[in-house]
C-alpha cells in the first residue's frame, strides 16, 4: 500500500527530529566500554544523570591507567619496532560523523600513508587482547579515519605491566561495522530514553553501585 504525501511528510518530519535529536551527541571511548560493561550505566549515566560512586567503580582502574599514562615514557624504541615514520602525542579527535570524542596516546604514521592508533593500557598482557581494549582501540581507529580522511588498518596497545609488552590488533571492516553498531545502540538509549537490558554477566551486580536502582 503507498504511503498518503501526510504521512511521508510525518515519516520524513520523524526522521529528521530524530537526527536532531541524535546531532551534537559526542561519546568517548570510555562511555562506549561503559556501556559493553552493561548496557545499563548508559541509561543510569546519561538518561538519569546519575553518576557512579567512584570508590565502587570498575572505572578505578582506568583512573589507575589515566595515571600511570601521565608517567609514561617516550619509549622510541617502540615505535622503531613497528618502523612507523611519524607520531603525535595526546591527540585530541571529535568525530560527528561516528558520534566520537576523544584523546589518543598516539597516532602513528606509516610510509604507506595510514595512521594506527597507539594506547598505553596500565595492565598486564593476558596471552589476548581484552575486548575492551580491542574496541577501544578500533574507536580510536574511526576517530583517526575521519579526523585525518586517512585509512586505519590496525591498531597498537602497550600494555605497562608487562614490560611494555606492545600487541598488534588488526582491523578489519566487520570490525568498525560492529563498533559503529555499538555507538548506534548507546546513541538510541540516550535519545529515545529507553532502558535497555542487563549485563549478561550477572556477577557484575553484586557490587554495582545501581543493583539498588537496578530492576
Ligand atoms: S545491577 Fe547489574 S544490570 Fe543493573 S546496572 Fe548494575 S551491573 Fe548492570
Amino acid at each position: 500500500m503507498r504511503s498518503s504525501p501526510n504521512s511521508s511528510n510525518e515519516g520524513m518530519k520523524e526522521q529528521v527530529s530524530q537526527e536532531e535529536r541524535t546531532d551534537g551527541i559526542l561519546l568517548m571511548p570510555t562511555e562506549v566500554i561503559e556501556y559493553l560493561y552493561c548496557p545499563r550505566f548508559t541509561y543510569f549515566l546519561n538518561c538519569l544523570n546519575i553518576p557512579q560512586h567512584e570508590e565502587q567503580r570498575y572505572k578505578v582502574l582506568l583512573g589507575r591507567e589515566l595515571h600511570e599514562k601521565k608517567k609514561k615514557i617516550n619509549r622510541e624504541y617502540l615505535r622503531k619496532k613497528i618502523s612507523c615514520i611519524g607520531k603525535e602525542i595526546d591527540v585530541h579527535m571529535v568525530s560527528q560523523k561516528y558520534h566520537l570524542k576523544g584523546i589518543v596516546d598516539e597516532v602513528l604514521l606509516f610510509a604507506d600513508g595510514t595512521r594506527s592508533p597507539f594506547d598505553y593500557k596500565f595492565a598486564e598482557y593476558k596471552e589476548y587482547v581484552f575486548r575492551t581494549h580491542r574496541v577501544q582501540s578500533i574507536l580510536y581507529g574511526l576517530l583517526i579515519q575521519d579526523w585525518y580522511g586517512c585509512e586505519v588498518r590496525r591498531g597498537f596497545v602497550c600494555y605497562t605491566r608487562s614490560n611494555y609488552r606492545l600487541k598488534e590488533i588488526p582491523f578489519r571492516e566487520k570490525d568498525f561495522d560492529e563498533a559503529i553498531g555499538i555507538i548506534e545502540e548507546i546513541i538510541n538509549i540516550i535519545s529515545k530514553g529507553y532502558y535497555p537490558k542487563k549485563t549478561s554477566f550477572r556477577v557484575r551486580c553484586v557490587d554495582c553501585c545501581y543493583r539498588n536502582i537496578c530492576v
